[in-house]
């Protein structure tokens, strides 16, 4: 369980990464192991891939226990909450910690008892929780043959998320009770206002701070790729800054490629499992998927449309505080510690509702950026049979339950992406003049 949820730098992936952000599953990743340069031309491939029906079967079957799994989790993490709030915990808690130094350099503000309340909550969470990211990031993943990571790698790569996020969540927790007490009416708007400051940072740094951490990024070689996203790049008036490699083999057998980093540290990232076994055409789709992001703007509009959500949870939050520490008078106001389980169970509440919301907006953008792949490449055959070859190995439903698309998803299904590919398919053979090859081979 995570009471406060750190800025995530955002990233735009081609494929739908877990649909459940359990922020330390495996996206992070494994000690940097010596690997082979990023291959320049890719490993001989069937020119088009077709739907594996095993693999559907399986994907179907590793969705349905992940959503169980998440299910749990979420259950878990209510269980919690409900007994900090209504069992007295919560202000046991408080009451034990007033041995803790009163230190209180703003009237109302007491950082040590608000950060001891605040790591000894995160601690009891995380243990419990343990098993569970245990079993949801580690033995599952292995179970289906998509994670390729020991047992130890895994352990380190939690730690060291855990040492990035832990004290950046405990100088929020801080900061936002400081507000609290100094500027009670609009600490919503200051903590909203400071957390855009830090996502931009965070989303400028992520690239070239964050991520090494956890994966090995390698500039890609002069080679075919290369000169594809070039090409593709002056074809659509923009500049590709870095186009890199990552060795996402060392943790995973899926494949992703993505775009990250803002401003001076934007750049496309492909994944090695990505680049070793798709056709070339295939890589140019992707690439252009990738651009299409790039040109939209997507992850400056990203921040801004998080921004304005944040905001609104915030001032829920706000209005909730206000509310409950009126009418009850256990609790010594809105900067007291014994508020902490209810600010993050209002926070959890907000993320919930509007998750189905932010999915339909990354759905639209999604969207969005392949068209702007089919329109540029001209290559529908390509992009329905990359769509299909990322099916099969990183396991995603063909076809989930509308439900479930609509409320978790934060790309199209498979099955949406490969229509929208036949429909471009289809007008090209149209324009095409008669005679020439075109068509795609769809299961
Ligand atoms: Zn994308």
């Amino acid at each position: 369980m995570r009471i406060y949820h750190a800025a995530p730098a955002p990233a735009r992936p081609l494929y739908a990464l877990d649909h459940f952000d359990h922020a330390r599953d495996d996206t992070l990743a494994a000690p940097a192991v010596e690997d082979a340069p990023p291959a320049l031309v890719p490993a001989p491939t069937p020119a088009h891939a077709t739907l594996d029906p095993d693999r559907q079967a399986k994907a179907r079957r590793y969705a349905r226990q992940r959503h169980t799994l998440a299910l749990v989790s979420l259950a878990l993490d209510a269980a919690l909450i409900a007994i900090l709030l209504f069992s007295g915990l919560s202000f046991a808690l408080r009451d034990a910690l007033a041995g803790a130094p009163a230190w209180e350099p703003v009237a109302g503000w007491l950082p040590a008892r608000v950060g001891l309340y605040f790591l000894i909550l995160f601690a009891g969470a995380f243990v419990l929780g343990l098993p569970l990211s245990y079993y949801s990031g580690h033995v599952l993943p292995h179970r289906y043959g998509l994670s390729t990571q020991s047992r130890r790698a895994w352990a380190l790569d939690l730690l060291k998320g855990l040492a990035i996020s832990l004290p950046f969540e405990l100088v929020a927790v801080a900061f936002v009770y400081w507000l609290l007490a100094a500027t009670p009416d609009l600490w919503w708007l200051w903590t909203g206002a400071a957390m855009l400051f830090v996502t931009v940072i965070l989303a400028n740094l992520a690239p070239i701070l964050f991520l090494p951490l956890f994966y090995k990024l390698t500039p890609l070689p002069d080679g075919e790729v290369r000169r594809m996203a070039l090409a593709l790049a002056e074809r659509a008036g923009t500049r590709v800054r870095g186009i890199y490699s990552m060795n996402m083999s060392t943790k995973t057998t899926a494949a992703n490629a993505m775009v990250m980093g803002l401003g001076n540290t934007r750049r496309i990232i492909l994944g090695d499992t990505l680049l070793d076994r798709y056709t070339p055409d295939e890589i140019e789709v992707v690439l252009a998927h990738e651009l299409g992001h790039q040109v939209h703007g997507d992850i400056p509009r990203l921040i801004a449309v998080q921004t304005v959500t944040t905001l609104g949870g915030l001032f829920v939050v706000n209005l909730l505080l206000h509310a409950v520490v009126a009418r009850f008078t256990a609790y010594h106001g809105l900067s007291d510690p014994a508020t902490l389980p209810l600010v993050g169970a209002a926070l959890v509440a907000f993320a919930l509702v509007t998750l189905p919301l932010s999915n339909g907006y990354s759905r639209r953008v999604e969207r969005q950026a392949d068209v702007y792949a089919l329109e540029t490449t001209r290559k529908p055959d390509a992009f329905i049979s990359a769509m299909t070859r990322l099916a099969n190995q990183n396991l995603a439903e063909l076809e989930p339950a509308w439900f479930v698309e609509l409320l978790l998803y934060n790309h199209p299904s498979t099955a949406r992406r490969l229509a929208l590919g036949r429909r471009y398919a289809e007008r090209a053979q149209q324009t095409t003049v008669a005679g020439e090859p075109s068509g795609a081979a769809i299961p």
